[in-house]
């Protein structure tokens, strides 16, 4: 029998990290789940408590993270990750990027573990090439709002290479485009669930700019499946994952109208500064090194992501 595969994630209580725990479950290993829960909600796990394989720390990975015995995998997903919570939490995303994925890489490095960290579109910032290549070096504002998140991860991305090269830690770099599903939180700022809450509850739809802007929505199952054929890959280098079906902020602003049954009307607010003008991944080496492509469609996704956000209005 082959030995059963230890896999630590960090943010483990959040919308990604709960539903990569999920996976690791159904492929049989052994789960450590950690989160210091300033954005994860314990209730996205609860349900795995139960199982003799998965075990859960509440701990703060800007701090040393021991843990004993063996481990084959790290997925590093803890971080804030909507623009209202890292401009609220500043300190703390600039801290989990650097510090927090220093020492994920100082453990990785201990255990002989593979670890697979999860950057983001954002590392374009407001993209001037589009759609976007993982060869785009980006187009960032270091000192604007969104610089804390944005450089956090272009300094992930950046020891993460250095362990690679330098001390030859296996890893792997995922940026991740715009992601959907149900256990994202309903006050997390970003369009949909905005869309959602505000549709459900009566109130106008907030679109910020024109709603010219664009952005592609990536279902979280699709998503969670490209981050493990990238983990099992043997390739170190970034790799997009994200759904390249472009749409207008306005347009979707109409079709959770639809979605939701409701006629609330469109209110338009300022841009947000930096929002970027427009994003679309270029997947050609997720599809030619992963043979991945998402599969869900934004119809479906959505409809399940609003019956899920309904649940939890009820
Ligand atoms: N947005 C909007 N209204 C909202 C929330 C977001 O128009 O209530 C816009 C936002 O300005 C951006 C896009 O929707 O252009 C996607 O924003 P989100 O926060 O979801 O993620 P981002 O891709 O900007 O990180």
């Amino acid at each position: 029998m082959t030995k059963q595969k230890r896999i630590l994630i960090t943010g483990a209580a959040g919308f990604l990290g709960s539903h990569l725990a999920d996976r690791a479950i159904k492929e049989g290993y052994h789960v450590i789940g950690m989160d210091n829960l300033i954005t994860g909600n314990i209730r996205n796990i609860e349900h795995l408590f139960p199982l003799p394989n998965f075990e859960f720390y509440h701990h703060d990975i800007t701090k040393f993270i021991h843990i004993p015995g063996e481990l084959d995998y790290i997925l590093h997903f803890a971080s804030p990750a909507s623009p209202i919570d890292y401009l609220k939490m500043p300190i703390q995303t600039l801290k989990v990027g650097s510090l927090g994925t220093h020492n994920c890489l100082g453990l990785a490095k201990a255990k002989g573990a593979r670890m697979l960290i999860a950057s983001t579109s954002e590392v374009y910032g407001d993209p001037l090439v589009h759609p976007q290549t993982e060869e785009y070096w980006g187009n960032v504002n270091p000192v604007g709002p969104r610089g804390v998140y944005d450089e956090a991860k272009r300094f992930q991305e950046a020891i993460t290479m250095a362990y690679h090269t330098f001390h030859g830690v296996e890893t792997r770099i995922v940026r991740i485009f715009n992601t959907y599903g149900p256990r994202m939180r309903l006050d997390d700022g970003r369009a949909l669930p905005a869309f959602v809450s505000q549709a459900l509850s009566g109130n106008d739809i907030t679109v910020f700019g024109d709603g010219s802007q664009t952005r592609s929505f990536c279902y979280v199952s699709d998503l969670v499946d490209g981050i493990y054929r990238l983990l099992w890959s043997d390739y170190h280098l970034p790799v997009n994952i994200g759904n390249p079906v472009e749409i207008t902020i306005k347009q979707f602003a109409d079709e959770i109208i639809k979605l939701t049954g409701t006629d609330q009307k469109v209110v338009y607010h300022p841009l947000p500064t930096d929002d970027p003008k427009q994003r679309q991944p270029d997947i050609t080496k997720a599809r030619t090194l992963l043979g991945w492509e998402p599969k869900v469609s934004r119809e479906e996704g959505l409809k399940v992501t609003l019956d899920y956000f309904k649940s939890v209005l009820a």
